[in-house]
């Protein structure tokens, strides 16, 4: 009898330590990039949208700054031939192609308010009936497109709100510094905004990140090359979405800080690396060479026994299989 008791606490720590070691085995859990900062997250029954941007506008210069580089007015538009944006252009969602890969979403979450987070949300709410969740200016946004107050909640940042079958802690956040460090904004979409909206309307309005705690997988998401060490220190998702454009370079340290903090989470995938100005047909080696492969080298060494890869427009990852 005495023997079995010493053996009790030793069997609770194997039981304990066969659990974490195949957390992945018993997710549940699909991802599916859909570029830009936008993932879909799908667990049995729930469907979570993380800034959709699926109409990816091909957009001359940036939606922040009036300057427009020489290379951005010669670029070369290969074989794309679908009317060109400026920043003063009023922007509408490519209903097509949202139309043919959103078939379902119970809530839409948004980091920030710019046009490749925010823009095509108002139209996949309405189309879905998805409760959305962001900032004040996301919401005035929602509101100017008659979307019902109950599909919205309005968030700052610090909240941790339960959803039934997940809960998600929504953490203050910083934007990438654009532009070597030059990029600040501290607007927001106003109340009585009027729509349609020109592309340089859609301002930040706060930045958020997302941890999501679902059955076995617990998710940190990213919106920006940025973050705010408090918030994030001592979290311990087993998947990090992972800002890896190449404003990260102008972070102290970002990518070896990010994953510490956040205790080299055992499956790390870079989001916003590609080039969302194309079309999903229009080849990612230069965005990924340049932006993404790179971020899975430093990975790769400062995390040696995470899994990185490249995520593909539109593929779903099975977190099961990984
Ligand atoms: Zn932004």
């Amino acid at each position: 009898m005495k023997n079995k008791h010493y053996l009790l606490p030793f069997i609770f720590l194997l039981f304990i330590s066969c659990t974490n070691s195949s957390d992945n085995k018993n997710s549940n859990l699909k991802l599916k990039y859909l570029g830009a900062a936008g993932w879909e997250i799908s667990e049995q029954e729930t469907t979570v949208l993380i800034d959709p941007y699926l109409s990816r506008i091909k957009l001359v210069g940036n939606s922040t700054t009036k300057t427009v580089a020489t290379s951005a007015l010669n670029r070369d538009w290969g074989d794309d031939n679908r009317q060109k944006y400026f920043r003063d252009d009023y922007f509408s969602p490519d209903t097509s192609v949202i139309n043919s890969h959103i078939t379902k979403a119970d809530y839409i979450f948004v980091h920030h308010t710019h046009f490749d987070h925010a823009a095509d949300v108002p139209y996949i709410a309405k189309m879905t009936g998805a409760k959305v969740i962001g900032t004040e200016s996301l919401s005035n946004l929602l509101r100017s497109h008659g979307l019902p107050n109950e599909q919205i909640i309005t968030v700052k940042g610090g909240e941790d709100y339960s959803f039934g079958s997940f809960s998600v802690k929504i953490l203050p956040s910083l934007h990438s510094a654009l532009r070597k460090k030059q990029y600040f904004s501290s607007e927001s979409i106003p109340k009585d905004v009027k729509i349609p909206m020109q592309i340089k309307e859609f301002v930040e309005g706060n930045s958020l990140m997302f941890y999501f705690r679902f059955n076995n997988d617990k998710i940190l998401t990213m919106g920006s090359m940025n973050f705010l060490e408090n918030e994030i220190k001592g979290l311990k998702p087993n998947i990090l979405l992972a800002g890896s454009a190449n404003s990260r370079k102008d972070i102290y340290n970002y990518t070896e800080r990010l994953l510490s903090l956040t205790n080299f989470p055992s499956i790390i995938i870079p989001t916003h690396w590609d080039d969302f100005r194309v079309t999903y047909t229009a080849s990612q080696t230069k965005a990924a060479e340049s932006k993404a492969f790179p971020f899975i080298e430093e990975v790769k060494i400062l995390s040696p026994k995470s899994k990185t890869f490249l995520p593909i427009h539109l593929k779903t990852i099975h977190i099961n299989n990984l």
